[in-house]
Parts: C-alpha cells; structure tokens; sequence
C-alpha cells in the first residue's frame, strides 16, 4: 500500500492510549505530551485539520484519588475520569496554546454517535472548531457513561470519531507498534504485518483480546476499529506511542501496521445516506435550487417551495424538483415544521423566523447525495 506523508492527509484523527500520556505513579507523561503536541502543531501549520481522542482520564484520575490498583468498580472510575479529565484537558490546552493553538473539549456518550439527531449536533460543534483553527480533544464521557451504554474503549470511539467527521486518516498510537501473525507473548514465531489490504477472519485471528489495567483496548478493539473505519473510507495506522514525537516517526516512516480504506469517505457517508436511511419526507425546490444542486450547492430554504412529511432534525429527506423527480438525498438540518415556516424565505431571516440561528442551509452538501443519473 502506497501512502502519503501524513500531511498528505487532509482531515487526520489521532488517538492516544492510556499508558503513553499516564504512568501509573508519576502521573501525566508531560514531556512527551509536549513532543506529541509538537508533531500536531506542525500538521496543523502544513494544513492538516487535527482532532485528538485521549484517553487517560481514568488513569489519571485513579492516580489523583489515590484509588488502588486493579479493576475499579463502577463509581469509582467515574469519579476517576471526573478528576482526571480536567487534568488532562488543561495539560492538551496548555500544550496546544504554546503553539498559538486553542483546544476544545468534547465528551461523547454513546448516543452521539448513534442517534441522528445528536450526531448531527456533534458533528457540526465539531467542524465549527475546526474551522475556527481550535483542535477538537475527545474522550468518552466517562463520568456518566455505563457498563451497558458506552463505547468502552477509545479505539473505537476513534474510529466512530473519524467516520463522523469524514476523516482521511485514523492514527492510533499505543504501547504496541502494529499488528502481529499472533498476539505478542505468546508465540515465538509472531511476524509483523505492515500493512493490511482487507479485514479477514485470518486478520482477526491475529489480534489477541489483552488490555491492561489502564487502557481498556488490546489488538481485538484495534482490529475492530479499522473494520469501522475503513468501511467508511478512511485509512488506518496503528504505530507505537513509545517514543518522542510519535507522529513524526510514522511521517518518516516508523514500523507501523497501515490499513487500506475501502472508498473515500466522502462517497462512502453518501452511499450510507443515498442507501442506507429510510427517508421520513420529502421537500420540493424551485428550478433554480434544482439547477444549484446539480452543480454541488447546499440546499437554502429560499429554494424550497413545498414540504410533505414528519421529520426531524437530522432525518433523512427525498429533495424533488417540480416535476416530481428525485434529484437528491439528504440529511435536513431543520424538523418539518421549522422547514414549514423557513421555505422560500432568505438565510438572514431564519433568526427571526424561528427565534434561534439556525444552519443557513436546509441541507447542507456535505449531508447530500445525489440522484446518479
Ligand atoms: N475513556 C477512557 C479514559 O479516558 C479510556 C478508554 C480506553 O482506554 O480505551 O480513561
């Protein structure tokens, strides 16, 4: 497999296990965090939108609150991650302040990524930081998070992160620096594997399940992680964390394992909303608004002349011309009666319309397939 420099990338999500930011008696690993951070600042310079999924919370927060060693009961990693997430926050925002670089915090439970409504939500606080220069910096919110609802691991979360946002890359920096024939320890003869085509069941017979007491991930999650993301388009890397300026070591091309992606992220969030989404209405534009989304545009509600069916922020919607004929798919960034009141009317006056700035768009490109014709 053949890859670009990890500038090359234009959107990269990069994930950080526990043990690689925390020791277990020392506490926050700040003088490698620095190094990290210093590849991140050079990626963002280069052009490279970043986003960050760090975990460590817990480990941290066990480490504050003097909590023992071993598997912690519920309520007391929750309290953990509750004071171990501001710690590791303020050390990413320091970090990334000292490069001119401001940081946002984004705490996920499973239902964000889930249910349509606060994807979407997610989704758009996520891309606003982005492009206002910010570095997104995401963990699971743990302090609220269950046994039965959450992600559980982070290597997941990533890769959910990294199809959300259309990422084109997904790093994933652990205490291991790819992908073995068999789980590392146990067999003598384990072979490296640098790079990986398609996910098979041989694949998945490589990965062991270990995790340790800080880091809930082994080879199982990972492996997973690169199932989810690469189906959604975006490629994969796993290398090792154990080292300064990890990210600069797989630029210059550390031993790391690369997952192909199957198709670009972009056709691959619309194939799932042209194919996959029952759509619960449907909006009829003008001629003009026919004519612009053929050619790429957004949808604006000045361009929409007529609104059937009970559909909320988020739903996926049928957009017709006039005659009846499909011209699109797309995700509607208004319910149906927020569309009712906004149809036909100018951008500028959604406020007042509906008493809240609302998205200009109705359906935003972005969240839009075409009809192939
Ligand atoms: N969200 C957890 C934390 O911040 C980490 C989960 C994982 O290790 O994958 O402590």
């Amino acid at each position: 497999m053949t890859r670009p420099p990890l500038s090359g990338y234009r959107r990269i999500v990069v994930k950080i296990g526990s043990s690689l930011l925390v020791d277990p008696v020392g506490g926050l690993k700040g003088a490698w965090l620095a190094t990290l951070i210093d590849d991140a600042a050079e990626l963002v310079r280069s052009g490279a939108e970043i986003l960050i999924v760090s975990s460590g919370a817990i480990a941290l927060g066990r480490t504050m609150l003097g909590l023992p060693r071993g598997r912690l009961k519920l309520e007391d990693s929750q309290a953990a991650a509750s004071a171990g997430q501001i710690a590791l926050a303020r050390a990413w925002a320091e970090g990334l302040n000292a490069h001119g670089l401001a940081a946002g915090q984004i705490l996920l439970t499973l239902g964000d990524t889930e249910e349509r409504r606060r994807y979407l939500n997610a989704r758009s606080t996520v891309q606003t930081l982005l492009r206002l220069r910010a570095v997104p910096i995401i963990n699971e919110n743990d302090t609220v998070a269950t046994s039965e609802i959450r992600y559980g691991d982070n290597d997941r979360l990533a890769a959910r992160v990294a199809t959300m946002m259309s990422a084109d890359l997904l790093v994933l920096l652990s205490d291991v620096d790819g992908l073995y024939t068999a789980p590392p320890g146990g067999c003598r003869t384990a072979e490296f594997v640098p790079s990986v085509a398609r996910i098979t069941p041989e694949i998945e017979a490589m990965a062991g399940s270990a995790g340790s007491d800080l880091s809930r991930g082994g080879m199982a999650t990972k492996v997973e992680a690169a199932r989810i993301a690469t189906g959604a388009g975006t490629a994969m890397v796993i290398a090792s964390g154990r080292r300064d300026h990890p990210l600069r070591a797989v630029d210059e091309g550390a031993r790391a394992t690369w997952f192909a992606p199957h198709g670009s992220p972009v056709t691959a969030r619309k194939r799932w909303i042209a194919g996959t989404l029952e759509p619960k209405g449907a909006l009829t534009v003008d001629a003009g608004a026919a004519t612009a989304l053929r050619a790429g545009r957004s949808l604006l509600p000045a361009g929409v002349i007529a609104i059937e069916g009970r559909f909320q922020r988020g739903d996926c919607v049928i957009i017709r011309d006039q005659a009846g004929a499909e011209i699109a798919r797309g995700l509607s960034a208004y319910d149906h009666a927020d569309a009712a009141r906004i149809a036909g009317c100018n951008s500028g006056d959604i406020e007042g319309l509906l008493g809240f700035t609302g998205r200009a768009e109705m359906v935003h490109r972005d969240d839009m397939a075409l009809q192939q014709t």
